[in-house]
Parts: structure tokens; C-alpha cells; sequence
């Protein structure tokens, strides 16, 4: 069967564009904001509250896939625009999602990461043609996938000579309906020892459920997992879709502090760089006695 690992040291074989997002650097990767872009006011005040709790990336659905052809389908390219213009403004790197390969193009114009959703996870022909844009790839999860089908559908990409793919486990449907879908730990852990590939936790549309969002993700880290994906919403109950799992920037804050990774002030940065400091000259300091 399996496929893609590359067996390399995970932080080495990181590009560059994967480090932009956060990947590599030894701390989690935290890509949060609205599920779809309602508006610039909306966007950009995600982004603004996003960026200050710790957020590494913004993202922003601006074509949606919706169970039903009624519901809010996403500004489409106008969305693209606001999610970069919000980007721009933040500096986040922006992930949004792409269903359809007549969208690639557009989609990689604004994006620096091309999301394809869960519903798409097999659809082979956007597979095939997304990896060409040269972006990296944030492959979600089918909704009942399973490991093997999910890393086939990752080889799909990395077949058109993009390795920089990033898998999302985003909860599997099961007979539970308490949640909105069962959170599957176990497959995201093993998805990454086959495949070498990140992987990453989507609490928010596993859950359902804002009260569970900061316990999952406390979980994913704990496994050792690269990073999550988190809906936040200036003002959840008002949001055009998903709204009873988007957190307010606040909750997210908080969540984030509690994880440990809100951004450092300048006062424990400079901390950290002096311990890394110490713990540098005490290494030469022995280096030098076995001289
Ligand atoms: C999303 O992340 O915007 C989304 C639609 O999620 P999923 O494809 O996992 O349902
Ligand atoms: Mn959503």
C-alpha cells in the first residue's frame, strides 16, 4: 500500500512555504478565522483578533461546498479578494478552499495554501490538477475515508511533483449525534507515521460544537499532532454557516493562552533567546575542556 514517507528528519524537508505557515519551527501550527468570508468588515476583524491570540494562518472559505444548494454558497471571488486583502493586512499566510479544478487558477492567484474539502477528497480530477499550482495542499479528511483511501487521495497530489502536502483530520461520521462528527485521533496519528506528511486537527467541524473545540485541540498537541484548524467568528451567532462551532475571538484567545501559545511578548522572547543563549556557550564551554 502506502506511499509518501519520505523519511527525513520532518523539519529539514520542510520548504520554505511550509515554514511560512508555521510548519518546522517546533511549535504548532494554528490556522484559525470564519468558516466562510461574509463581508471586509468580518474578514478583516477575524483576521486582526486571530493574529493577536497567536494564529498562525488565516483561513476563509470563499466557495463553499453546503449540503444544501439553499445555504449560503460563499462570495466566491470576491471572498478571495477580502481573505488576501485580510492576509496582506495581518500578514497571515491565507488558506481557502478550491472545488472545482476550473477554480485553481483564481483560487492559487490569492491563496498560499488550496484546501481541498472533505466532500472532495476523492475527487480524483481535482487531485491530479491542484498539486500543479505549486502551493501547498491541505487535504481534508473525507467524511468516511479511511486511512488508506485518505493517503491514496494525498498521492494523487504529491503524484504531479508537489510534495507539500498537509493532511486534516476533521472528524468521521459515526453513529454519535451528540457531536457533529467523531473526532478520530487515532487515524490522524497513524496518517502521519505511513505518510511523513503534517498533520493536522480540525476540532471545529468534528465537534460541531464551540464547548469542545479547546479540550480536542489540548488532545491533538498532546498526541504530538503538527498543528489545527479553528473557526473564529467576530460574531458567532450571527455567522452565515457553521455558527454553533465557530468560537469568538475571545474564546480563541483564551483557548490559545491556555495552550501555551499566545504570542510572547518581547520580554519572553528576549528570555527565550537568552537561555538559548546560556545553553549554547555552556555546549562550547564543554567542547572546549575536551580540546
Ligand atoms: C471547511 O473547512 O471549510 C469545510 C467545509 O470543512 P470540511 O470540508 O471538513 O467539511
Ligand atoms: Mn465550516
Amino acid at each position: 500500500m502506502v506511499i509518501i514517507n519520505h523519511n527525513t528528519e520532518r523539519t529539514a524537508s520542510v520548504s520554505e512555504q511550509l515554514r511560512a505557515l508555521g510548519f518546522g519551527t517546533g511549535r504548532p501550527v494554528v490556522i484559525a478565522g470564519p468558516c466562510s468570508v461574509e463581508s471586509e468588515g468580518q474578514i478583516l476583524a477575524a483576521a486582526a483578533a486571530v493574529k493577536a491570540a497567536g494564529a498562525t494562518a488565516l483561513r476563509g472559505g470563499a466557495f463553499k461546498p453546503r449540503t444544501s444548494p439553499r445555504s449560503f454558497q460563499g462570495l466566491g471571488a470576491d471572498g478571495l479578494r477580502l481573505l488576501a486583502q485580510a492576509g496582506a493586512a495581518t500578514g497571515l499566510p491565507v488558506v481557502t478552499e478550491v472545488m472545482d479544478t476550473a477554480q485553481i487558477d483564481l483560487v492559487a492567484a490569492h491563496a498560499d495554501v488550496l484546501q481541498i474539502g472533505s466532500r472532495n477528497m476523492q475527487n480524483f480530477a481535482l487531485l491530479k490538477e491542484v498539486g500543479r499550482a505549486g502551493k501547498p495542499v491541505m487535504l481534508k479528511r473525507g467524511l468516511a475515508a479511511t486511512i488508506a483511501e485518505w493517503l491514496s487521495a494525498a498521492e494523487y497530489i504529491t503524484a504531479s511533483g508537489n510534495f507539500q502536502v498537509i493532511l486534516c483530520e476533521r472528524g468521521i461520521r459515526t453513529f454519535e449525534t451528540y457531536t457533529r462528527n467523531t473526532l478520530d485521533l487515532s487515524s490522524a496519528i497513524l496518517a502521519r507515521q505511513l505518510s511523513g506528511l503534517p498533520v493536522i486537527v480540525d476540532p471545529s467541524h468534528a465537534a460541531g460544537r464551540g464547548d469542545l473545540i479547546a479540550p480536542l485541540s489540548r488532545a491533538a498537541l498532546a498526541a504530538g499532532l503538527d498543528g489545527l484548524m479553528i473557526e473564529v467568528h467576530p460574531d458567532p451567532a450571527q455567522a452565515l454557516s457553521d455558527n454553533e462551532q465557530q468560537l469568538t475571538p475571545t474564546a480563541f484567545a483564551s483557548m490559545m493562552a491556555d495552550l501555551g501559545l499566545a504570542p510572547e511578548t518581547e520580554e519572553q522572547q528576549m528570555a527565550r533567546l537568552d537561555a538559548a543563549i546560556r545553553a549554547l556557550q555552556a555546549q562550547r564551554d564543554r567542547l572546549r575542556g575536551q580540546a
